[in-house]
């Protein structure tokens, strides 16, 4: 082995990004590569939510080799087909952004281009029955894909829904059975290296001193390696993304268990609707600077679907990241590293994405520069991609009836997202840039959603005649319609497959 190996990792922080962090470290680099330890403060706690995920997450759970049954009961997690956006275009409307992709594409191009060409016609007003997410979420129902040739049945992308204590509790037990030493206590100190300002060991408040060779941040939004320790600085996105606070609280649900997250638009921020097995989790994310705490909270509370199960809780934040994710020998993992308010669910996708570019950057004991500068480069764009995603919903609406609204409406947006809007309205193209996380129908969701209008259609479309093209929609369109049909209840493949005892 190199001599310069890493002999030790010490990870700061056990919620979600820590025992992530460690379960990927343990699984990947074995039990004889490197000494793993995880110190974590029962007395600071955890940020406590953070339940939904898109599906990638499945590919994490593979990489473990968790058996998906096994998480669901474990966690009490449910599964999701997608978004329902409630009142974001204006009151009284809702758009479905689904997983998976909508219809068949054709000659090379988006099925999008061919419904667009009809719903200019008026024949066609919504996109979602070419969504078999969206129509199976509308009966509240979910399979597994099975071999099924052509079928729609064939290909039914996924992701899911869990309770966070119980999915760090799960990965802890993961992690410790494969060698991560655990400490509990809290970090008085950080001692740096004098000759290069690595950080050398971490001291805890019982004078307990943890040496290492590489140190992962995923202390929270305190940053305490990153930035507290590093100075890593911040780049801040709320003049874009001005909800800064939020308010959860999880309530009782019945039998019906939808298979989707539900936001929805609110005055100065959203609320979102998270089911799982035993509760619903609810929270109101919204912009301090136009709503109070108690109003935000009256809000939240007036809209549940059931009795709550604790008292609301306040979460602040602040959206950006930090200018430096990766410094000398600290890497920042999760929430620590930055944050994006959880709109459309990403933040342990970017844990996943972070603890996956590791990988396949990782060090020796010299963390070499050109190696820490193309993570950060990486991490950043990647951050980038998806503030521009999250603008959109915001921007991309008629709602006028607050200030916050009309602050949203009329904002500058980054040019990026600018010339996205204008080819969307050209054509209603959609593309998916180099390895951004969200596809074009992602995007087309979202923009067609949002109320965007375009001047015209993919002129490829024109290629089938507009009868064939009524033929090949309603084909497909039945073909969704009957393995919705076919599939069971949300609750009742839970039931037969995953609940939790
Ligand atoms: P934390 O959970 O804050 O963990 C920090 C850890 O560091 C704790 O173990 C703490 O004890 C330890 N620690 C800190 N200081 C010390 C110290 N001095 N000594 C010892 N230990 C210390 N993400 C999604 O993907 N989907 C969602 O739906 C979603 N919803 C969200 C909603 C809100 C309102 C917020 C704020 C976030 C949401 N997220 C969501 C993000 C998600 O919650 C986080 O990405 C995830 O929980 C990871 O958090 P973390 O582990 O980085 O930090």
């Amino acid at each position: 082995m190199n001599d310069q190996a890493i002999r030790s990792i010490v990870i700061v922080g056990g919620g979600t990004a820590g025992w992530m962090a460690a379960s990927t470290f343990a699984r990947l680099l074995g039990p004889d590569y490197c000494e793993i330890h995880l110190v974590e403060s029962d007395a600071i706690g955890t940020v406590g939510v953070g339940e939904a995920t898109i599906p990638q997450m499945a590919t994490f759970n593979r990489m473990l080799g968790i058996d998906e049954n096994e998480f669901l009961r474990e966690t009490k997690g449910t599964f999701k087909l997608g978004i329902e956006f409630v009142d974001w275009t204006r009151i009284g409307h809702r758009y479905f952004h689904p997983f998976g992709s909508y219809g068949v594409n054709m000659n090379g191009i988006s099925f999008h281009a061919y419904w667009l060409r009809l719903h200019a016609l008026g024949e066609v007003p919504a996109i979602e029955p070419w969504s078999l997410q969206a129509m199976a979420s509308a009966d509240a129902k979910f399979m597994r894909a099975i071999d099924a040739g052509n079928s729609p049945l064939s290909d039914i992308p996924y992701a899911f829904h869990f309770d966070a204590g119980l999915y760090a509790r799960y990965l802890r037990r993961y992690a410790e059975a494969r060698g991560v030493v655990r400490h509990e206590g809290k970090i008085e100190r950080v001692e740096l290296r004098p000759e290069n300002g690595f950080i050398d060991a971490v001291v805890l408040d019982d004078d307990r001193r943890i040496e290492g060779d590489l140190f992962i941040d995923c202390s929270g939004f305190r940053g305490l390696l990153i930035d507290q320790t590093l100075g890593a600085g911040f780049v801040d996105w709320s003049h874009w993304l001005p909800c800064d606070r939020a308010v959860a609280v999880p309530c009782a649900g019945g039998e019906r268990l939808d298979p989707f997250t539900r936001s929805t638009a609110r005055a100065a921020g959203w609320q979102w609707r998270i089911p799982l097995q035993h509760r619903i989790g609810n929270g109101h994310v919204f912009s301090s600077a136009h709503m109070s705490d108690d109003e935000a909270t009256a809000i939240l509370l007036a809209n549940l679907d059931g009795e709550p199960l604790a008292d609301p809780r306040f979460v602040p934040f602040r959206t950006g990241h930090r200018d430096r994710v990766w410094i000398k020998n600290c890497v920042a993992i999760g929430l620590s590293s930055g944050f994006l308010e959880p709109l459309e669910s990403t933040s342990i996708w970017l844990i996943q994405s972070g603890l996956s570019r590791l990988m396949a950057m990782f060090p020796d004991r010299r963390c070499d520069p050109a190696e820490v500068a193309r993570y950060n480069r990486i991490l950043a764009t990647e951050y980038a991609e998806i503030r521009d995603f999250l603008i959109l919903h915001y921007h991309a609406t008629e709602r006028d009836d607050s200030a916050f609204w009309n602050h949203c409406r009329t904002m500058d947006i980054p040019e990026r997202l600018a010339e996205k809007m204008r080819v969307f309205q050209s054509r209603g193209r959609t593309f998916r840039e180099n390895e951004e996380l969200f596809n074009d129908t992602s995007w087309f969701a979202v923009m067609q959603g949002q109320g965007l209008r375009t001047n015209g259609h993919d002129p490829i479309a024109d290629t089938l005649t507009l009868d064939e093209t009524r033929e090949r929609l309603r084909h497909i369109r039945e073909a969704i319609a009957a393995s919705a049909a076919y599939m069971p209840t949300h609750r009742e493949f839970i039931r037969a497959n995953c609940q939790a005892g």
